[in-house]
């Protein structure tokens, strides 16, 4: 059993000499130093974290981190992190990437991941480009929008993170914003002490292929008014919280509640916590099965195995 810490810090998580190779401004910056603050808040010490990635300029992010981690392969962040977990549950397990990875061609390891609600929780750094690979339209770029890397406008339909993550059964549903650094640490925070599958979705600029999405129109520079787009749901008394999860009218109102905001996007842009529900995890079905699941890592099980059938059976 790994106890809480109070003495980690930040910098326990930081890569001697590790320089991100992220283009300058770029909110991958931002992200990486909350997720750092975030885990030393939860005092989990890094042996006891394990941080997964995809592919992408954000999957960079456990080369920079000291705890463990997998740079693996383009969309499939989500179930390595699944099988880490299910390998070691005394781990905390991070699966960080991007927009185009997580919810293009990761979008079916997405939805059922959120079926599973497994005790992980999924960062996503959303900039609504592929910026790796030079800036093509990614899956949250809506019809009609041109950045300046594209010729053309895009003419497909973006995908609404929030909502896909609430329709397959995330139980914690958040978004981010990466220059909020307080705030996106306090979202982290929150993210990896709930129990369950958690999604932030946080809004990255990316200077060198979105135009659209900078610095200054989360500023609100463009407005007469000159007041951020960016706010805090819960400056506005907004509950996410199912405060009952037996009360399927509390939990609907709350999921309905959650989409009309994830909609909202124009003159302000919600923050924070828009759905959370507390319901039993995938892990609490295999213990049920196989209470030795909760007391350690499989291959303490395994290694003198010659049969590891029974052991396979567990996760059926
Ligand atoms: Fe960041 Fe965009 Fe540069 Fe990638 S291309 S490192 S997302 S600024
Ligand atoms: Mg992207």
């Amino acid at each position: 059993m790994v106890v809480a810490n109070a003495h980690v810090t930040a910098t326990d998580f930081a890569v001697e000499d590790a320089h991100p190779d992220w283009c300058g401004g770029c909110g991958d910056f931002g992200i990486l130093n909350s997720l750092r603050q975030a885990l030393a808040k939860c005092g989990r010490p890094p042996y006891a974290v394990a941080v997964v990635s995809g592919i992408g300029c954000s999957a960079k992010t456990p080369h920079y981190l000291r705890t463990y981690g997998l740079h693996s392969l383009h969309g499939r962040a989500l179930n390595v992190a699944t099988g880490v977990k299910l390998a070691n549950m005394q781990l905390t397990v991070i699966a960080i990437g991007g927009d185009g990875d997580g919810y293009g061609i990761g979008a079916g390891y997405f939805v059922n991941s959120g079926r599973r609600n497994l005790d992980i929780t999924y960062f996503v750094n959303n900039n609504s480009v592929y910026g790796l690979t030079k800036g093509q339209a990614s899956p949250t770029l809506r019809r009609g929008l041109k950045t300046k890397s594209m010729s053309e406008p895009a003419i497909q339909e973006g995908v609404n993170p929030i909502g896909l993550a609430i329709a397959s059964g995330y139980t914690f549903v958040a978004r981010g914003y990466a220059m909020a650094g307080p705030e996106l640490v306090e979202l982290m925070v929150k993210a990896i002490a709930h129990r369950g599958t958690a999604l932030v979705d946080i809004l990255q600029p990316c200077p060198v292929y979105n135009d659209l999405f900078t610095v200054d129109f989360y500023r609100g520079k463009d407005l007469e008014t000159g007041v951020p787009r960016i706010y805090r749901l819960a400056d506005e008394g907004y509950d996410g919280q199912v405060h009952d999860p037996a009360n399927p009218d509390e939990v609907t109102q709350k999921k309905q509640a959650a989409l009309l905001k994830s909609y909202e996007w124009g003159d302000r842009i919600p923050t924070g916590v828009l759905y959370q529900i507390e319901l039993p995890t995938y892990e609490d079905a295999v213990i049920a099965r196989r209470p030795s699941a909760a007391t350690g890592p499989l291959y303490r099980e395994t290694r003198n195995a010659s049969n590891v059938e029974p052991l396979l059976e567990v996760f059926r």
